[in-house]
């Protein structure tokens, strides 16, 4: 049983930015789009990496005010 998965090693794909593993002939997000999808797969992405940063200040809020909760009750 493997707790971590395999490392592999990955190089950045000069037309998309993106990280692919490097023993693809390919990049794997981007070859065989055209520009357009291209730029539409690249928007979609940011959407995504917009929405788990959001999550992540929410978290943060939550751990504040229970550090906080938990700093007035023990207070009292
Ligand atoms: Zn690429």
């Amino acid at each position: 049983m493997y707790l971590l998965p395999p490392f592999r090693h990955k190089t950045s794909c000069m037309r998309c930015g993106l990280k692919y593993p490097k023993d693809e002939p390919n990049c794997t997000h981007c070859y065989g789009l055209s520009d357009t999808e291209l730029s539409q797969y690249l928007d979609t992405r940011n959407d995504g990496a917009e929405d788990i940063r959001d999550l992540g200040k929410l978290f943060i809020y939550i751990a504040i005010l229970l550090a906080i909760t938990t700093f007035l009750v023990a207070l009292s």
